[in-house]
């Protein structure tokens, strides 16, 4: 599968897919060991802050007090009321609202967050670990890489069964719960599948963008004008990679001047606002501008830029930014990103801060990962925002410093206390009361030496895996990459070992 999400370990992450040399930043220095493969590094740093605490026991709903990150600005003190599935209060005090009285009250002394969205993820690739060339390299655009004989070995023992559930299920499952974010759909949303919050309004294409022929065009085109349930988004890969295979002449196609009889000429697909281009690298300031006056959305993706590209290979972040396009974030897939939204952003935020990209703030990332990207994926009525009326699709951080935003940016997987969707609780501290979990069946699980829960049974059911336990879909990746016994050799792979877990505590 391939998609933005929204789910959450690291928080709630949402979906889209699409698929850029802007370069602008391509010769900005990168320090030693590449940006963000640590420490985000300057500006004051945040710590973990105290222990969450009960502070009124209810029956029914969650009232969660905390620096409030809303539409509005910094609430500090700030409450949100969950009741439902459905935010019901966002202020300074939500204590008199309705429904807060029956409510459990938590102060959770953290930093309290619409989920985080990202804008574009290969889920089911997720339990594969990062992929090393051998000698290492960097390649000019994405057609040389997935063309690589190693690199077709890496991802074979998931690749070669794909279609089958039997692979994708725990495959997806194992992304989702990453992201914590049906097999699928259930830890997190997936934008560009039912999502829970309207109807299916999104379309996506893997393949490049001048191989979107007449008819193709003709039917998108038609999908966007339709009276009823038209789609919203169309995600593509636009432009990976700063030269070869045409890679710089994918937005001309896309946008109707593609010079070869038959691919849409005079039929922009950038249409109706609904273009996503996912990586953007080598655009233009006339092809940004043009972005920009068709209301065409980007997803920025620098961690997997810079392993395929070369460090400081990436969209022109800085131009995209000051022109106001609307901008998500993703770390693409753990083959060659991060392995989450949260390192994605550190990353971010490290590389734009070696570069001097000012505009790429700790705030900014934020946006990126949840309001904005809730535009980039098209559920922006629904989620992304701390309101009223929205879907309760909360993350909660257990850091605090000067800048909140900073806080959050520099949480790990351990950092975070709480992750609802839908107002139920699918992972956060064991110590929480049992109310904040999702059922009966949500299980102990161990973040680097803190105790959590996360909630893995009564997925939707896919040929009987409602049940399956959080070490039942360890033990099927497990298999998957050892490889398939009784097979012929080369379906045998003994590559058990290289399972990416869902927390990695070396970072
Ligand atoms: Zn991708």
């Amino acid at each position: 599968m391939t998609g933005a999400r929204t789910g959450a370990l690291a928080a709630l992450a949402a979906a889209a897919l699409a698929a850029g040399c802007g370069c602008e930043d391509a010769a900005a220095p990168v320090p030693a060991g590449g940006a963000g493969a640590g420490g985000v590094g300057g500006g004051a740093s945040s710590t973990p802050s105290p222990p969450p605490e009960v502070i009124h026991a209810g029956k029914q709903g969650l009232l969660l007090r905390g620096v409030v990150l809303a539409p509005q600005g910094v609430l500090d003190p700030g409450e949100v009321l969950v009741v439902g599935q459905t935010i019901r209060c966002v202020a300074a005090d939500c204590t008199k609202a309705e429904g807060a009285a029956s409510a459990t009250w938590i102060d959770t002394h953290g930093v309290v967050s619409p989920g985080l969205i990202d804008s574009h993820n290969h889920v089911a690739y997720d339990f594969l670990p990062e992929w090393v060339p051998d000698p290492p390299r960097t390649f000019e655009n994405r057609y040389q890489w997935t063309e690589d004989p190693q690199y077709e070995e890496h991802i074979r023992p998931y690749a070669a069964h794909k279609s089958e559930n039997a692979y994708f299920c725990p495959g997806a499952k194992w992304g989702e719960l990453r992201a914590l974010g049906s097999c699928i759909d259930w830890g997190i949303r997936n934008a560009d599948r039912y999502h829970g919050m309207g109807y299916d309004h999104m379309q996506q294409t893997i393949g490049s963008v001048r191989d979107i022929a007449d008819a193709e065009a003709a039917k998108l085109i038609a999908g966007f004008d339709a009276p009823a349930e038209p789609f919203t988004r169309f995600a593509v890969h636009m432009a990976e990679g700063f030269a070869g295979d045409h890679v710089d002449e994918e937005f001309d196609s896309f946008a109707g001047r593609d010079p070869r009889p038959g691919y849409h000429q005079d039929l922009s697909l950038l249409y109706k606002g609904t273009a996503v281009l996912i990586h953007s690298i080598p655009l233009s300031e006339g092809q940004l501008q043009e972005a920009l006056a068709t209301e065409s959305k980007i997803v920025w993706s620098p961690s997997s830029n810079f392993a395929l590209y070369g460090a400081g290979v990436t969209a022109p972040i800085r131009r995209i930014l000051q022109l106001g396009i609307v901008t998500g974030l993703g770390p693409d897939w753990t083959v060659s990103g991060q392995d989450e939204m949260l390192s994605e952003m550190r990353f971010a935020l490290g590389y734009a801060r070696d570069a001097g990209i000012g505009q790429v703030t700790p705030e900014r990332l934020w946006r990126m990962a949840t309001a904005d990207g809730a535009v980039v994926v098209g559920l922006q009525e629904y989620m992304g925002r701390l309101e009223p009326g929205e879907r309760a699709d909360v993350a909660v951080f257990g850091r605090t410093g000067p800048d909140p935003y900073l806080a959050l940016v520099e949480s790990r997987a351990a950092d975070v206390r709480l992750v609802l969707l839908d107002g139920q609780g699918y992972f956060g501290d064991a110590g929480l009361p049992s109310l904040t979990r999702r059922n009966e069946h949500c299980e102990d699980f161990d973040a680097c030496g803190t105790a959590k829960f996360i909630c893995v049974q009564d997925s939707p059911d896919a040929e009987g895996r409602r049940n399956e336990t959080l070490a039942d879909i360890h033990q099927q990746l497990y298999d998957i990459l050892e490889g398939v016994a009784g097979a012929p050799p080369e379906e045998q792979y003994g590559r058990g070992d290289e399972l990416l877990e869902l927390v990695d505590c070396g970072i």
